[in-house]
């Protein structure tokens, strides 16, 4: 139960409780709730999609201890997303791997580091103008394709995260992110290299795919397409 649903209902029991007993509406009394749990556990997305209250910070605190899939179940640690606010360029992309979920960071392995690499190429970093998160923030077993489920029951984080962001550039990673933001089974080798939208919360933003940079450690023949994808992302970022 909310925070405001445990003051409505309060509310109602005392006027109930004045209205049979007495027949009088006594003082309005304010109680004070712990909402410790709701502060991590409450979406502020409410049902006029109102975020006055939500941040970065505890978006992140949320996913720590969220456990509305079952990716929670192995997960040594979740990896919110990291970042400048206001980012140039939000890089998404599938899911933590096995260094991501000891760290509880996002990227940060061997793709991570080319990740690094590939965005260093044209001007982009972590610590100056990206900010770096994933479609679902718990590892997947295995490292395997995350299941509608798991992107579902996620994707509220990374509505927020977006919306709070408000990021110039969405670059997608890879075939998971493209087609989980995009909402197609279209191959990542279609998808590629093209400029595409994504609206969110009535926000809509520029987003431009390319290959994950682990696909590129197990096929050296993307790396030119690859370099030809960051060529043109650059060039529509000035
Ligand atoms: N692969 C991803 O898609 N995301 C990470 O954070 C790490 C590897």
């Amino acid at each position: 139960m909310t925070l405001t649903d445990k003051q409505k209902v309060a509310e109602f029991l005392d006027m109930s409780k004045d209205y049979l007993g007495s027949g009088y509406k006594s003082e309005k009394i304010e109680y004070q709730f712990d909402d410790s749990q709701a502060a991590l556990t409450e979406s502020n997305i409410d049902s006029n999609n109102d975020l006055t209250f939500d941040s970065i910070g505890k978006i992140a605190e949320e996913i720590k201890v969220c456990r509305n899939c079952s990716l929670c179940e192995k997960r040594l640690n979740a990896a919110p997303g990291e970042g400048v606010p206001e980012p140039l360029v939000l890089v998404i992309g599938e899911g933590p791997g096995e260094d991501e979920d000891k760290q509880g960071r996002p990227f940060v392995g061997r793709a991570g580091q080319l990740l690094d690499k590939m965005l260093a190429a044209i001007d982009l970093s972590r610590n100056t103008n990206c900010f770096i998160a994933n479609v679902v923030k718990c590892r997947p077993p295995g490292n395997r394709d995350p299941y509608p489920e798991e992107t579902g029951a996620c994707a509220h984080f990374l509505e927020r995260q977006i919306s709070l962001l408000k990021p110039k550039y969405i670059l997608a990673a890879g075939r998971v992110a493209a087609q989980t933001l995009l909402k197609t089974t279209e191959s990542i080798g279609r998808l590629r290299g093209k400029s595409c939208e994504l609206t969110v919360l009535g926000e809509t933003y520029p987003l431009f795919v390319t290959y994950h940079p682990a696909a590129l450690l197990r096929n050296e023949d993307l790396k030119r397409p690859a370099w030809e994808d960051l060529k043109i992302l650059k060039s529509r970022l000035e």
